[in-house]
């Protein structure tokens, strides 16, 4: 095995010494089922290697072991899920953060794979931060969202590209795990799902394959093109922050933001 900088669990103590790093970013996942076209560990997969691409661009950052599980209540009726219960979510990340803190890393990037671990996100990161104010935490809580802002219109055929295996999804796997992707077996369904609010579905009365969306519009090119977008969206967001001591009050951050975004 190659020694890869970027990974904490490659380092030593004397690696660690000569060349400390200051930030790092947490990847979170699930182990859940993504259809026959994708592999059960997708979402840990495509935030581990989504977070790896952005620490080679911004300085002084390391890689965190993704956690390969995650809440995934919702998708137990669909093998295979292995499930935290959000009250022990909770307490990892909560417990991660603790001991970043406590080795003296207080920068720290959430990159998220996985919905059911948003409210177990926001709960730890708030509960961490209100006793460690001088801790910086950020998360990208839901980069399938995020795409909206980030892409232009039309880019996605059906449904902005959501779904769980959905076109989106699919898609950014061909671009970073191609030989774990079956696109021939791709199949979903576009839910009918109220406008405004959150349903609190379990994804059995949205799917009867273990997937929503539509993976069949899913292609490499889209994969690239999302993830360069994302990599790019998050290394301006760190570069930014960097340039301005990650001082939010500071009229530079949005400046730069804006100029990265566009
Ligand atoms: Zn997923």
């Amino acid at each position: 095995m190659e020694k890869n900088p970027l990974i904490i669990q490659h380092l030593t103590s004397g690696d660690f010494r000569n060349a400390p790093f200051e930030k790092v970013i947490l990847p979170l996942g699930s182990l859940e089922s993504h259809g026959d076209h994708l592999p059960f560990g997708t979402d840990s997969l495509t935030a581990y290697l989504l977070s790896l691409e952005v620490a080679r661009r911004v300085p002084k950052t390391a890689v965190l072991p993704p956690l390969q599980y995650g809440m995934s209540e919702a998708y137990r009726e669909f093998s295979f899920t292995l499930s935290l219960r959000p009250e022990t979510e909770t307490a990892i990340i909560g417990d991660i953060l603790e001991s970043l803190y406590r080795e003296g890393i207080n920068k720290v990037f959430i990159l998220n794979g996985h919905d059911g671990n948003i409210a177990s996100i926001e709960m730890a990161a708030r509960t961490v931060k209100a006793a460690h104010p001088e801790m910086k935490i950020l998360s990208l809580d839901a980069w399938w969202n995020t795409l909206k802002e980030l892409l232009p219109p039309g880019f996605f055929e059906v449904w902005n590209g959501l779904g769980h295996g959905g076109e989106g999804e699919l898609s950014i796997g061909l671009a970073l795990f191609p030989d774990l992707c079956e696109p021939g077996q791709a199949r979903g369904i576009v839910p009918r799902l109220p406008p405004y609010v959150d349903v609190k579905w379990m994804v059995s009365e949205l799917t009867d394959c273990g997937a929503t969306g539509d993976p069949t519009k899913a292609t490499r090119e889209k994969g690239v093109i999302i993830k360069e977008t994302l990599v790019n969206a998050i290394v301006g967001i760190l570069t930014a922050l960097d340039e301005s001591g990650w001082d939010y009050r500071s009229p530079e951050v949005k400046g730069n933001q804006n100029r990265e975004m566009r």
